[in-house]
């Protein structure tokens, strides 16, 4: 899910995306928690208290947002008991009113009350035991005070019902299991409207036809594991267009299939297509698209933001921040879903992080940083949050743009700078294809073991400064070059007291002459001093210049080579006949011309050692050069001109 009030409260000055129809964030925030607290109830029971598995559902719906929000629905449940039973318990709000349950062409007794209905059925299930039964209801859903699980709209040019219901909403539209750890294996989605309108779901448009003069019906089937919350229904005057995605080295195609408004269809059809590329660089990052065998798609809605409905994200616009981040949840939320709320930023940091990637690879690299300092001037904005959610019943906490998006983005980036891109990607690849978590759930910990099967490296230290611990360094950098010889010395602080130490590599570009240095220092304490030989002359020094690290710096340094008393002097600067290299109180006894490459041109002894020389240039062009000159107090380097 990607939500714009998240931007406007909080994102990046200049980055702030208003939206005016929608309320103001804090609105929003408010009426989130209140949705989430009565939810909570249903959360609490785990998915074993319900004593069965769900294996397909099949959800005959009835709507017309022309007329009204009302909800007609006969939805088929189909489980396999994990124990002895005779009453299934599913959830349904009790704004829905049940009239029948069948079993065949027997009526089961029910109970409703409490948001809960318990069916009683004519049997001692015992365990192991596959059954069904249908229930029958209608009646008004509460839009619920989450993200709008259920809503009624209007768009400029016709009526919508759509549904978002992540996190707890699936219980306000159809009778299901509301839990994070029983996905159906399958379902089927059969919607009645009105003629002239179309119903988006997941999977496949598998029959689409006139019931009689006035409405029409839809069946869409999905044959993959799927989570309550991804399942849903939008039903608007849609017009649909299909784009197709190709991959490298494989025959097979992806449909891509777009539901938008008619005001919307000239520009969504242009800008849809952005999609394409997006798939190829996911499937190649990440493994083959989860869906395969189906489909992707959008249908457009009127919710601010996007909601990543397992193969048909809903999308307010087609902006390619919103289409990554959405496409990306497929393998992220979708294919491997978070196994509890504390983990969801397995979901949300992965799909800003896969929105971040499409800077690099699809666009460029001062793009993509850009992007990254962007994140991190965010993420460090204040001194302390965790990535884990300290309190899931904290909407505004669980969703927060900072910590569980941006901040989990930049985790994995830093994972992938500890450990380098291949065995990083491989050990995602290994994460998202693992039969054990593919079409799954996971938790923190389950990721962490694929990074650390691949890369044999303990990752519990960085998990828990870097998921639990909160905050972020501070690095104080002083340097010194003396000759040849650089020594570094390397300070931490950190802003927040829940971590002590940051343990991380840190990697600082030495700009000098004949060329720049890039190392990458490894303190293993607060305070350490570290010494190089280099062949170049260090001039400044600038601290992560790929954009790796969430962490700040202070860098101080000087060339005692270079500049000040005793150095050497060139004149004039730039110069070409009768170049004077002298110094006050050193003895010079080899001048050097060299290009930036560091290879000699020319080069002058003077045996006796003198303090000053002259060089005539006019046989080399103009440029920049190297003076290298080696003196009684050491190798010096001066970038000369000739002109
Ligand atoms: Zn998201």
């Amino acid at each position: 899910m990607r939500a714009f009030f998240f931007l406007t409260l909080f994102m990046l000055p200049g980055h702030s995306i208003l939206w005016g129809q929608l309320l103001t964030g804090e609105e929003l925030i408010k009426s989130e928690q209140r949705g989430f607290t009565q939810s909570r109830t249903l959360r609490s029971n785990s998915g074993t208290d319900y004593g069965y598995s769900v294996h397909h559902q099949t959800l005959h719906l009835k709507v017309n947002p022309n007329v009204s929000d009302r909800l007609q629905g006969v939805v088929q449940i189909c489980f396999r008991t994990m124990r002895n039973m005779d009453t299934v318990r599913v959830d349904l709000r009790d704004e829905l009113q049940v009239f029948k349950v069948t079993h065949g062409s027997d009526t089961l007794r029910w109970d409703h009350r409490n948001h809960q209905l318990f069916v009683l059925m004519n049997r001692n299930l015992q365990a192991g035991a596959y059954d069904s039964f249908s229930v029958h209801y209608s009646g008004n859903p509460s839009r619920g005070s989450g993200f709008g699980y259920y809503v009624r709209d209007r768009h400029q040019t016709g009526n919508i019902i759509h549904t978002l219901s992540q996190p707890y909403g699936a219980p306000y539209w159809w009778p299901c299991k509301s839990t994070l750890d029983d996905k159906l294996d399958s379902v089927d989605i059969l919607v009645s409207t009105a003629k002239g309108l179309r119903a988006a779901s997941n999977g496949l448009l598998v029959d689409e036809r006139l019931l009689n003069d006035s409405t029409v019906l839809f069946h869409w089937k999905h044959r993959y594991p799927i989570a309550p919350y991804l399942v849903a229904i939008a039903v608007s005057n849609y017009v649909p267009f299909t784009d197709h995605a190709h991959f490298h080295n494989r025959v097979d195609s992806l449909p891509v299939l777009n539901y938008v408004f008619p005001q919307s269809f000239s520009s969504a059809r242009v800008e849809a297509l952005q999609t394409l590329p997006m798939l190829r660089l996911f499937d190649s990052l990440f493994g083959e698209y989860p869906f395969m065998n189906e489909k992707y798609g959008h249908a457009q809605f009127t919710w601010g933001g996007g909601m990543e409905h397992q193969t048909m994200s809903f999308m307010v616009n087609f902006s390619f921040d919103l289409i990554a981040h959405e496409l990306a949840h497929m393998w992220f939320g979708d294919a491997v879903t978070c196994g509890s709320w504390e983990d969801l930023w397995l979901n949300e940091g992965w799909a800003t992080y896969a929105n971040a990637l499409c800077y690099e690879f699809l666009k460029n690299r001062s793009a993509f940083r850009a992007r990254l300092e962007d994140m991190q001037k965010y993420v460090m904005s204040q001194p302390g949050g965790s990535v884990f959610p300290t309190d899931t019943q904290n909407i505004g906490r669980l969703f927060d743009g900072r910590l569980t998006y941006n901040k989990g983005a930049l985790v994995y980036h830093m994972l992938r700078w500890q450990l380098g891109d291949s065995l990083f990607f491989a050990g995602v690849r290994n994460y998202l294809a693992s039969p054990a978590r593919r079409y799954g759930f996971a938790r923190t910990l389950d990721f962490q073991n694929y990074l650390e099967d691949v890369s044999g490296q303990d990752l519990t230290p960085f998990f828990n400064d870097w998921y639990i611990g909160e905050g972020y360094p501070t690095f104080n950098i002083d340097w010194l070059m003396t000759g040849n010889r650089l020594k570094v010395q390397v300070k931490q602080s950190t802003s927040h007291p829940s971590v002590q130490y940051f343990d991380l590599k840190i990697p600082v570009l030495f700009k000098g002459l004949p060329s720049d240095t890039l190392l990458v220092l490894t303190p293993r304490d607060g305070d350490e001093s570290f010494e190089f030989i280099l062949n170049t002359q260090v001039e400044d020094a600038l601290f992560d210049p790929d954009q790796w690290l969430l962490a700040q710096s202070v860098i101080t340094g000087r060339n005692a080579n270079l500049g000040g008393s005793g150095s050497i002097q060139v004149y004039p600067n730039p110069g070409r006949a009768a170049v004077q290299v002298y110094s006050k109180n050193q003895r010079i006894s080899l001048v050097e011309l060299c290009d930036l490459s560091g290879r000699q041109l020319l080069s002058k002894e003077l045996p006796d050692g003198l303090y000053g020389t002259e060089l005539d240039l006019r046989a080399f062009s103009n440029g920049i050069y190297v003076m290298r000159v080696t003196a009684s107090g050491g190798v010096y380097f001066t970038k000369f001109e000739i002109q």
